[in-house]
């Protein structure tokens, strides 16, 4: 097998901490950020998780891809954990990290998880699953490849200690229900269920280019979510050892006014994390305007990505 597309360090948590930086310590949403935090970073943790069982796969022509985003229509997008192309069938494993009991309501479509006795609701993820293989099925097709290829949909609880249980249990239930360690067998019924190669190494080669293409990371806008006026965010450059917004030029230098750091370049919190957080590019002149405190005798320029 081959990664394709290496899985991305999330965009969100880099929004994330740029936008908690820029927020007073004892802002009420400082709790808010934080939990988003978490929520991000166990979804990142938990598709890492299937990493380890991916290795298993000997099958040299399998292609993997991880965290494609993919542009549908209508401005829509649909986006996979984890895709494998092989010639005979494209499994869509959609992974989850949550700890605890879950229990899959088949009749209700929805997912219960219970932790220290309390119980919360999550989208159904064999719904999410089916979507993005009925959205892949109508990618292929608009994009002239054979139709009628295989999208088993897989649902990979990344936590062996997570229990599963549902209110149907069945085979078919546990065939797209089941632990990342168990992943490698399912695969290898997979193979045996669909012999038949559907797709040409040149197919393979074709689809890998124009997905890697067509790829767009989503930068979230947090701003929006967690209802932040523009105007609410403190102005400045960071510094990277004291994580204040004090960094101002020096003769050449960039100087931190509260621990003395000096340095040549500011790195990427400082002018990147507000461009994540708007979702977009400022103009040069409303990057001075708000860095006014930090920008005296020098241009834009001199504030660089390290
Ligand atoms: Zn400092």
């Amino acid at each position: 097998m081959d990664i394709i597309k290496q899985r991305e360090y999330p965009l969100a948590l880099d929004v994330l901490q740029a936008m908690s930086l820029r927020l007073l310590a004892s802002d009420r949403r400082q709790t808010a950020f934080a939990e988003e935090k978490g929520i991000v970073q166990a979804g990142f943790t938990g598709e890492q998780a299937i990493d380890y069982y991916l290795n298993f796969i000997s099958n040299k022509s399998y292609r993997i891809f991880h965290g494609l985003r993919i542009p549908w229509k209508n401005d829509l997008y649909f986006q996979m954990d984890t895709l494998i192309i092989t010639p005979y069938f494209i499994p869509i494993l959609e992974v989850k990290n949550l700890s605890g009991k879950l229990y899959f309501n088949q009749l209700a479509q929805q997912l219960i998880r219970t932790k220290n006795d309390v119980e919360e609701g999550f989208p159904y993820p064999m719904t999410q699953v089916n979507r993005q293989a009925q959205q892949l099925e109508m990618y292929l097709k608009q994009s002239g490849f054979p139709p009628h290829t295989n999208h088993p949909p897989l649902v990979i609880i990344s936590r062996p200690s997570t229990i599963i249980s549902t209110d149907q249990p069945n085979a078919a239930f546990h065939d797209k229900v089941m632990h990342a360690e168990n992943f490698p067998e399912r695969l290898h019924r997979l193979e045996k269920q669909y012999p038949r190669a559907c797709l040409t190494q040149k197919h393979l080669d074709t689809l890998s280019s124009l997905l890697l293409q067509a790829h767009e990371p989503l930068i979230p806008n947090y701003r929006k979510k967690l209802m932040v006026e523009e105007h609410e965010l403190l102005p400045g450059v960071l510094c990277q050892q004291c994580k204040q917004l004090s960094m101002v030029r020096d003769f050449g230098w960039w100087k931190c006014i509260k621990c003395q750091q000096k340095k040549q370049r500011c790195t990427y919190p400082g002018i990147d994390g507000l461009l994540l957080i708007n979702q977009t590019y400022y103009q040069q002149s409303a990057v001075s305007q708000f860095h006014k405190t930090a920008i005296c005798h020098c241009s834009f320029p001199a504030v660089n990505k390290a």
